[in-house]
Protein backbone atom coordinates (compact mmCIF):
# COMPACT_ATOMS: atom_id res chain seq x y z
CA UNK A 1 0.00 0.00 0.00
CA UNK A 2 1.38 3.25 -1.06
CA UNK A 3 1.76 6.20 1.39
CA UNK A 4 -0.83 8.70 0.87
CA UNK A 5 1.70 11.68 -0.75
CA UNK A 6 2.69 9.03 -2.96
CA UNK A 7 -0.69 7.82 -4.17
CA UNK A 8 -1.58 11.19 -4.80
CA UNK A 9 1.50 10.94 -7.56
CA UNK A 10 1.09 7.06 -8.06
CA UNK A 11 -2.07 5.64 -7.05
CA UNK A 12 -5.48 6.58 -8.59
CA UNK A 13 -8.73 4.45 -7.58
CA UNK A 14 -11.82 5.61 -9.19
CA UNK A 15 -15.29 3.56 -9.45
CA UNK A 16 -16.06 2.55 -13.40
CA UNK A 17 -18.89 0.87 -14.69
CA UNK A 18 -18.03 -2.19 -17.40
CA UNK A 19 -19.69 -4.82 -19.32
CA UNK A 20 -19.96 -8.43 -17.81
CA UNK A 21 -18.35 -10.36 -20.82
CA UNK A 22 -19.49 -13.77 -20.99
CA UNK A 23 -22.07 -15.98 -18.89
CA UNK A 24 -25.91 -14.98 -18.11
CA UNK A 25 -25.19 -11.69 -16.91
CA UNK A 26 -23.25 -10.93 -20.18
CA UNK A 27 -23.99 -7.58 -21.52
CA UNK A 28 -24.93 -5.93 -17.99
CA UNK A 29 -22.81 -3.46 -16.77
CA UNK A 30 -20.73 -3.93 -13.16
CA UNK A 31 -19.30 -1.43 -10.48
CA UNK A 32 -15.32 -2.18 -10.19
CA UNK A 33 -12.86 -0.30 -8.76
CA UNK A 34 -10.02 0.47 -10.52
CA UNK A 35 -6.40 1.64 -9.64
CA UNK A 36 -3.77 2.92 -11.27
CA UNK A 37 -0.50 1.62 -9.56
CA UNK A 38 2.03 2.60 -11.71
CA UNK A 39 3.04 5.48 -13.76
CA UNK A 40 2.79 9.01 -13.44
CA UNK A 41 -0.31 11.31 -12.16
CA UNK A 42 -3.45 11.11 -14.36
CA UNK A 43 -7.07 12.39 -15.30
CA UNK A 44 -9.82 10.38 -14.51
CA UNK A 45 -10.76 11.29 -18.43
CA UNK A 46 -7.56 9.46 -19.65
CA UNK A 47 -8.31 6.61 -16.98
CA UNK A 48 -11.76 5.88 -18.35
CA UNK A 49 -10.12 5.85 -22.00
CA UNK A 50 -7.62 3.08 -20.80
CA UNK A 51 -10.39 0.99 -18.80
CA UNK A 52 -12.16 0.85 -22.65
CA UNK A 53 -9.50 -0.31 -24.53
CA UNK A 54 -8.56 -2.72 -21.18
CA UNK A 55 -12.01 -4.18 -22.25
CA UNK A 56 -11.25 -4.40 -25.72
CA UNK A 57 -7.74 -6.34 -24.88
CA UNK A 58 -10.20 -8.65 -22.27
CA UNK A 59 -11.95 -9.80 -25.08
CA UNK A 60 -9.30 -10.75 -26.87
CA UNK A 61 -8.33 -12.84 -23.87
CA UNK A 62 -11.74 -14.45 -23.38
CA UNK A 63 -11.38 -15.98 -27.26
CA UNK A 64 -7.87 -17.05 -26.32
CA UNK A 65 -9.35 -18.80 -23.36
CA UNK A 66 -12.25 -20.15 -25.54
CA UNK A 67 -9.44 -21.96 -27.64
CA UNK A 68 -7.43 -23.20 -25.17
CA UNK A 69 -5.22 -20.08 -24.60
CA UNK A 70 -3.93 -18.85 -21.89
CA UNK A 71 -5.42 -16.09 -21.77
CA UNK A 72 -3.81 -12.75 -22.50
CA UNK A 73 -5.19 -10.49 -24.80
CA UNK A 74 -4.46 -7.11 -25.89
CA UNK A 75 -4.80 -4.31 -28.42
CA UNK A 76 -2.63 -1.77 -29.83
CA UNK A 77 -3.91 1.79 -30.43
CA UNK A 78 -2.65 4.49 -32.89
CA UNK A 79 -2.70 7.72 -30.74
CA UNK A 80 -4.52 10.83 -31.21
CA UNK A 81 -3.62 13.85 -29.07
CA UNK A 82 -6.69 15.99 -28.03
CA UNK A 83 -5.29 19.69 -26.50
CA UNK A 84 -8.55 21.43 -25.30
CA UNK A 85 -6.92 24.31 -23.36
CA UNK A 86 -4.63 22.97 -21.03
CA UNK A 87 -6.49 19.90 -20.64
CA UNK A 88 -4.20 16.69 -22.88
CA UNK A 89 -6.24 13.50 -23.79
CA UNK A 90 -5.12 11.04 -25.32
CA UNK A 91 -7.82 8.70 -27.06
CA UNK A 92 -7.21 6.84 -30.50
CA UNK A 93 -8.10 3.68 -32.64
CA UNK A 94 -7.47 0.17 -32.42
CA UNK A 95 -5.02 -0.82 -35.06
CA UNK A 96 -4.28 -4.15 -34.15
CA UNK A 97 -5.85 -6.96 -31.60
CA UNK A 98 -4.47 -10.05 -30.87
CA UNK A 99 -4.22 -12.93 -28.26
CA UNK A 100 -1.92 -15.81 -27.13
CA UNK A 101 -2.12 -18.42 -29.97
CA UNK A 102 1.27 -20.79 -28.61
CA UNK A 103 -0.86 -23.97 -28.40
CA UNK A 104 -2.51 -23.28 -31.56
CA UNK A 105 0.70 -22.59 -33.37
CA UNK A 106 2.64 -24.69 -31.25
CA UNK A 107 5.25 -21.55 -30.85
CA UNK A 108 6.41 -20.46 -27.90
CA UNK A 109 6.95 -16.66 -28.79
CA UNK A 110 3.52 -16.40 -30.56
CA UNK A 111 2.64 -14.22 -27.37
CA UNK A 112 -0.42 -11.59 -27.65
CA UNK A 113 2.09 -8.80 -27.72
CA UNK A 114 4.33 -10.24 -30.32
CA UNK A 115 1.86 -10.45 -32.82
CA UNK A 116 -0.07 -7.29 -32.48
CA UNK A 117 3.78 -5.62 -32.66
CA UNK A 118 3.87 -7.19 -36.28
CA UNK A 119 0.41 -6.11 -37.64
CA UNK A 120 0.46 -2.52 -35.84
CA UNK A 121 4.07 -2.00 -37.92
CA UNK A 122 2.36 -3.21 -40.84
CA UNK A 123 -0.45 -0.80 -40.75
CA UNK A 124 1.81 1.83 -39.39
CA UNK A 125 4.21 1.24 -42.60
CA UNK A 126 7.59 1.47 -40.59
CA UNK A 127 8.83 -0.64 -37.12
CA UNK A 128 8.67 2.17 -34.91
CA UNK A 129 5.28 2.73 -32.92
CA UNK A 130 6.22 5.65 -30.73
CA UNK A 131 3.05 7.25 -31.71
CA UNK A 132 1.20 3.98 -30.13
CA UNK A 133 -0.62 2.62 -27.18
CA UNK A 134 -0.24 -1.07 -26.08
CA UNK A 135 -3.04 -2.93 -24.24
CA UNK A 136 -2.53 -6.18 -22.58
CA UNK A 137 -4.16 -7.93 -19.85
CA UNK A 138 -1.20 -9.43 -18.12
CA UNK A 139 1.92 -7.25 -17.70
CA UNK A 140 4.59 -8.49 -20.38
CA UNK A 141 7.14 -10.79 -20.50
CA UNK A 142 10.86 -10.16 -20.98
CA UNK A 143 10.40 -11.44 -24.47
CA UNK A 144 7.38 -9.08 -25.40
CA UNK A 145 9.29 -5.86 -23.43
CA UNK A 146 12.49 -6.58 -25.14
CA UNK A 147 10.42 -6.53 -28.75
CA UNK A 148 8.25 -3.34 -27.14
CA UNK A 149 11.59 -1.75 -26.68
CA UNK A 150 12.77 -2.55 -30.38
CA UNK A 151 9.25 -0.74 -31.63
CA UNK A 152 9.88 2.45 -28.95
CA UNK A 153 6.31 1.95 -28.54
CA UNK A 154 4.95 5.64 -26.97
CA UNK A 155 3.09 3.69 -24.10
CA UNK A 156 2.04 0.15 -22.13
CA UNK A 157 -0.64 0.21 -20.11
CA UNK A 158 -1.33 -3.59 -18.21
CA UNK A 159 -3.73 -4.98 -16.45
CA UNK A 160 -2.61 -7.34 -13.87
CA UNK A 161 1.11 -7.55 -12.71
CA UNK A 162 3.16 -10.92 -13.51
CA UNK A 163 5.36 -11.27 -10.37
CA UNK A 164 6.78 -14.30 -11.58
CA UNK A 165 7.25 -13.71 -15.50
CA UNK A 166 6.72 -9.81 -15.67
CA UNK A 167 9.26 -7.39 -16.98
CA UNK A 168 9.19 -5.26 -13.85
CA UNK A 169 11.06 -7.72 -12.29
CA UNK A 170 13.97 -6.57 -14.23
CA UNK A 171 15.98 -3.94 -13.12
CA UNK A 172 17.24 -1.69 -15.11
CA UNK A 173 14.01 -1.59 -16.99
CA UNK A 174 13.49 -3.82 -20.38
CA UNK A 175 11.45 -1.15 -21.95
CA UNK A 176 12.41 1.61 -24.06
CA UNK A 177 13.59 4.58 -21.93
CA UNK A 178 10.60 7.05 -23.74
CA UNK A 179 8.37 4.39 -23.29
CA UNK A 180 5.87 4.88 -20.54
CA UNK A 181 4.11 1.66 -18.73
CA UNK A 182 1.46 1.52 -16.60
CA UNK A 183 -0.49 -0.88 -14.86
CA UNK A 184 -3.53 -2.17 -12.99
CA UNK A 185 -6.43 -1.21 -15.30
CA UNK A 186 -8.99 -3.66 -14.61
CA UNK A 187 -6.00 -5.68 -12.57
CA UNK A 188 -9.02 -7.42 -10.97
CA UNK A 189 -10.58 -8.56 -14.24
CA UNK A 190 -7.51 -9.38 -16.24
CA UNK A 191 -6.71 -11.82 -12.93
CA UNK A 192 -9.59 -13.40 -12.84
CA UNK A 193 -9.88 -14.72 -16.07
CA UNK A 194 -6.52 -16.34 -15.47
CA UNK A 195 -7.34 -17.81 -12.09
CA UNK A 196 -10.85 -19.12 -13.66
CA UNK A 197 -8.43 -20.76 -16.93
CA UNK A 198 -6.03 -22.45 -14.80
CA UNK A 199 -8.42 -23.75 -12.13
CA UNK A 200 -10.61 -25.39 -14.99
CA UNK A 201 -7.49 -27.49 -16.23
CA UNK A 202 -6.87 -28.53 -13.22
CA UNK A 203 -10.21 -29.64 -12.64
CA UNK A 204 -10.72 -31.90 -16.11
ZN1 LIG B 1 5.40 -12.17 -23.68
Amino acid sequence: MCHLTDRLNFCHFVRLSIPVLTGRHAGDRIYVTCSIILGKAMDVEQLKIDVDFMIQALKEAQAAAEEGEVPVGCVIVANDVKVKGKKVTSTGRIIARAHNLTETLRDPTAHAEMQAITSASSYMGGKYLDKCTLYVTVEPCPMCAAALNWSQIGRVVYGCADPKRGASMFSPTLYHPKTRVDGGVLDKECSKIMTDFFSRKRKR
